[in-house]
């Protein structure tokens, strides 16, 4: 497959084109971006590690704190977004954002909460229906979070928990290779709990034929979207996944540590016999305030039905003032111009000469979303700090990465552009 877009140029004019073409270039001025010494932005190419904020995010939070000054209690019935219902808030916008139905989408908790949450749930070993498999290199939250629970079901995950690795000499991980890794693990296998793009590589992986091959050997299927929410399109219904989780402080720009999403499939969201962790707020909100007259729980129908508490008011605002922005957009126009951003950062990485980097990002724009991740040869940490003393705002992962990633809804053509040349000029 070819990726490079024959418009690609790698003049300077070519980028303040591209940017004074860009249906989406307006929705810069709705985010706040900081600012250099010299009082020029910044090349913010963290987006895939904590977006920034939105300038309406505060004006939101601060209509929520009005509201508890001057109503107090009251403002859970009578606000202009009242609190007892607030979740409801997303409860379309955050499945159009995961392509969910409505009810299949609950925001709540953060991501490795929920990730625990859904294990209860959804990791029911039974007999040799035990091991969970998962993908490498593996977020260290996962890794532990697969690893307690295997651990409090009474289980070794030196024998239970399959990691599927990229073959030796590569960094993306065939499909195929997982798939048969499924299939042979076979009816061993009780839960598949796969990333949806890795953090590391930028891989966005298959995820409705990795889905089908783990439903075929009898297991559960989960996703972690923490990097592809707001970044991808996904079809989490269509691709029969069983239940999801991501947070919605990267792509999603909701703030430090927001309030994360949960997504469960209907057939699994109306099933009240499913066994799971149970709190007031998951309860049918008609019978809720019974209180101790109805000890017994019944949980409300779908993804809602895994609350535990009453939401936080304050961390929720930001998620409004966020989804009101790719509501708006949608993901079809931001996924337009974030393979055409990021094949042109590929473009202009590529066309530098004797480079001591490589990307290892799928070069398939299909299966990568924003980040392309640089593989430093030489000195990696010396090459990170010296971007970030020309404004360049990226990440390090250890032991030889740096992410970037221009994020459609803020980055211009001219970041790429100017980042590049950075680059280029380090040798
Ligand atoms: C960012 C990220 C996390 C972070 O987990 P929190 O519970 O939100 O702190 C976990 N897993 C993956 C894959 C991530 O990318």
């Amino acid at each position: 497959m070819t990726t490079v877009n024959p418009e690609y140029r790698a003049d300077e004019a070519y980028a303040s084109e591209m940017d004074a073409r860009d249906p989406l270039r307006g929705y810069r001025d709705k985010f706040c971006l900081p600012m250099r010494a010299d009082g020029t932005p910044v090349i913010y190419f963290c987006g895939n590690s904590l977006g920034l904020q939105p300038k309406a995010t505060r004006e939101l939070v601060n209509e929520e704190l009005d509201a508890w000054a001057r109503q107090a209690v009251d403002a859970h019935f009578d606000s202009k977004r009242p609190w007892y219902p607030y979740h409801e808030l997303f409860r379309e916008t955050g499945a159009r954002l995961v392509g969910a139905r409505a009810g299949e989408v609950v925001m709540m908790n953060s991501l490795t909460v929920n990730l625990h949450l859904m294990m209860v749930s959804f990791y029911r070993p039974t007999g040799q229906r035990r091991k969970i498999l998962i993908d490498f290199p593996t977020f260290p939250s996962d890794m532990y979070a697969v690893k307690s629970q295997l651990h409090a079901n009474g289980f070794d995950p030196d024998e239970d928990l399959i990691v599927c690795k990229p073959r030796d000499g590569e960094n993306i991980l065939r499909t195929g290779d997982l798939t048969s890794a499924i299939e042979e693990a076979g009816d061993s296998l009780a839960l598949v709990l796969l990333a949806g793009v890795n953090f590391f590589t930028g891989q966005f992986y298959e995820i409705e034929r990795i889905g089908t091959a783990a439903h075929g050997v009898g297991a559960n299927f989960g996703v972690d979207l923490a990097h592809a929410a707001g970044n991808v399109p996904l079809k989490l219904h269509d691709w029969d996944v069983d239940f999801a989780c991501w947070c919605n402080y990267k792509y999603l720009n909701s703030g430090p540590g927001a309030i994360g999403g949960c997504f469960v499939h209907e057939k699994h969201g109306n099933n009240a016999e499913l066994p799971r962790f149970a709190g007031w707020w998951g309860n049918d909100p008609n019978e809720r305030f019974k209180m101790h007259l109805l000890p017994d729980f019944r949980p409300r129908a779908g993804a809602d039905g895994w609350q535990l508490s009453n939401p936080p008011i304050m961390a929720m605002a930001p998620l409004v003032a966020s989804l009101e922005i790719f509501d708006e957009v949608g993901l079809e126009a931001l996924r337009r111009k974030s393979e055409l951003i990021t094949g042109y950062l590929e473009y202009l990485l590529d066309a530098i000469p004797g480079k001591k980097f490589e990307v290892i990002t799928p070069r398939d724009p299909a299966a990568r979303g924003a980040q392309l991740s640089i593989l430093a040869h030489g000195e990696p940490k010396r090459l990170f700090k010296a971007l970030q003393e020309r404004g360049v705002v990226g990440d390090f992962r250890e032991p030889n990465v740096i992410r970037v990633a221009p994020t459609p809804l803020y980055n211009t053509f001219m970041d790429v552009w100017l980042f590049a040349n950075i680059l280029a000029e380090m040798g």
